[in-house]
């Protein structure tokens, strides 16, 4: 058994080591080290998470839970706590800091315990289980009291750790690639068989057990399974259909519909609905689960669509009614009817008991439609291979006029890469373009908005470091209603706050748009974007879609050639 003390050890040595390759080293040096009941949630551990990506399960604790505890297990207010926040600017520290006056006075819970007790790591997990699980009236309490627990049982080398967990950002600079070569070399596999293992699985406790137990042999026989989602596979956007021809000798062209995502697992009778965010939304959506049922004629199957709300003209309605579906928890069969949905299937995944993954997007795409019955609810539209682009700007127009987004253009002989945003999947739309960004922070507002979140910092995302870079704030275009919600929302993600100014939780993304990119100094990208406003809250969408630098880098390049 592994004490979380050693864990904590582990992080702070990781923590204080700069190359990649030592990092990668010590974190083998963790895994190897741990039983093998411990080795999955270390392996989630040392990347900040508590559940795997796949799970739907949360812990639920956001900064006001967590100064709560640290206060009640300190003996002080949550204001003093603030103030520690503020003069260290980092919650670990807050964290030690608080329960090392404690113990320097007051006796403290832990001494009921047994002497010489040693939290271990599955202890600490075990109780993010259980505060998981709590719900309903009394939640907050019940949850800040098993934290309390938890710090009572705690050194002060580990509460730090502890608190970074809760809110699920240890931030010790370990990502998927260095767990993934940190299996590697642990468990004598290749990386690019760690790649594949997570890639099916979207658990990378599961593969660094797997790696562990039986080698490149066992992670060869991981596959897809029902009911544990895969990420979605992703489309890039082109700057023109010659540059997107270019790279194929023939084109599928489907229409992009302007909907939300949605991942499919049928089992039988049972189905399952995933959002983009491979959150479940099966009780929100009966109606599409009963389309399944109907008409996808198979006996077990994963598959991917985007679900549109067409208007009694045929149009398609505006993509804040269709969140207004996926949100649903209460009266789900009223707003279905309020708001009906169709179901567009594009893709199939799974199909009785075998992956398709590896087939390409032809052998697939004829898989689907001998899958499912069209039908009002749910449908496999037409796609049309062609190297023609006149014929391909002929289905353009077409989807433009019928209030569609633009068009998919994807490589036919491309096999289901799942979480990748490669060139097999192409998207063109009109050139008005808008920003999927993270919101990184906010402010609180001023005069008749003090009770809200005026003002949301706004960044894009540096894939070689991992990092988030600002590129400015937006402020316009909420309604008062979207400013009150929007400010709910965010009061669970607060990290930090100094005075107004909120550090939050990477989870949020807006659709912004704006009239240019201009480069600065003032936002750490380099860029910052000319009289921001938002367009939509999209809360389908998660951090892999937040858009890169480089694309923030082109997306300028192109302006200046245009202008
Ligand atoms: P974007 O949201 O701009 O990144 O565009 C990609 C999204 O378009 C996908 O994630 C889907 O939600 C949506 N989409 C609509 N129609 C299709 C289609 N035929 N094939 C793939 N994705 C589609």
């Amino acid at each position: 058994m592994t004490s979380f003390k050693e864990f904590a050890q582990a992080c702070k040595e990781i923590e204080l080591t700069s190359g990649s390759l030592d990092m990668i080293s010590l974190v083998a040096d963790l895994f190897h080290s741990v039983t093998l009941e411990e080795l999955p949630v270390v392996t989630h551990f040392v990347m900040g998470e508590i559940f795997p990506a796949w799970s739907a399960e949360e812990v639920g604790i956001g900064a006001g839970i967590l100064y709560s505890a640290l206060a009640k297990s300190a003996g002080v207010s949550v204001e003093d706590i603030e103030d520690i926040v503020r003069h260290t600017g980092d919650i670990g520290k807050t964290a030690v800091l608080a329960l090392d006056k404690k113990s320097q006075g007051q006796s403290t819970f832990s001494s009921f315990l047994e002497e010489d007790h040693e939290l271990s790591i599955m202890e600490v997990f075990e109780r993010f289980k259980d505060i998981s699980r709590i719900s309903g009236k009394g939640a907050q309490t019940s949850k800040i009291k098993n934290l309390q627990y938890l710090f009572n049982s705690a050194s002060s080398k580990e509460v730090g750790y502890i608190s970074l967990l809760a809110i699920e950002e240890l931030r010790i600079g370990v990502g998927e690639g260095i767990v993934r070569d940190a299996i590697g070399l642990a468990f004598d596999v290749s990386s690019e068989d760690v790649g594949r293992g997570f890639m099916l699985t979207n658990d990378m406790g599961l593969v660094a057990l797997t790696a562990r137990q039986g080698g490149s042999e066992a992670l060869s026989k991981l596959g897809l399974e029902l009911n544990r989602p895969i990420k979605l596979m992703l489309a890039q956007i082109t700057p023109s259909l010659e540059s997107a021809l270019s790279n194929m000798d023939e084109a599928a062209i489907e229409w992009k519909f302007d909907g939300a995502r949605v991942q499919i697992h049928k089992d039988g009778d049972d189905v399952v609905l995933y959002s983009r965010r491979l959150e479940d939304i099966t009780q929100s959506l009966p109606d599409i689960v009963e389309a399944v049922k109907k008409y996808v004629k198979v006996d077990t199957a994963i598959l991917d669509g985007e679900a549109v709300a067409i208007d009694s003209d045929g149009m398609p309605r505006p993509f804040q009614d269709i969140l207004k579906r996926f949100r649903r928890k209460y009266d789900v069969n009223s707003t279905a009817r309020e708001i009906p949905l169709t179901l567009n299937l594009f893709d199939i995944m799974y199909l009785n008991g075998q992956s398709l993954i590896d087939m390409s997007l032809i052998e697939r795409r004829e898989l689907l439609n001998s899958s499912v019955e069209n039908d009002a609810s749910i449908r496999v539209d037409t796609q049309v291979v062609t190297k023609d682009p006149e014929e391909i700007n002929r289905i353009y127009t077409k989807a433009l006029n019928g209030g569609h987004e633009g068009i998919m253009i994807k490589n036919p002989n491309s096999p289901y890469s799942p979480g990748k945003r490669g060139k097999n999947w192409l998207k063109k739309k009109p050139v008005m373009e808008t920003l999927d960004l993270i919101v990184i922070g906010a402010e609180w507002g001023y005069g008749r908005r003090t009770s809200f979140m005026g003002s949301y910092a706004l960044a894009c995302h540096d894939s070689d470091t991992g990092n988030f870079l600002p590129v400015g704030k937006v402020a316009t275009g909420f309604s008062d209603e979207q400013l009150s919600e929007l400010t709910d929302i965010f009061s669970d993600l607060i990290v930090m706050e100094y005075g107004k100014e909120i550090e939050l939780k990477p989870e949020v993304v807006f659709e912004v748009a704006f009239e240019e990119i201009q480069k600065s100094t003032n936002y750490e990208s380099g860029y910052a974007l000319r009289f921001p406003r938002l367009v939509n809250i999209r809360d389908d969408k998660s951090v892999e879609d937040v858009e890169t630098i480089e694309r923030i880098e082109a997306m300028y390049r192109l302006q200046r050639e245009r202008n």
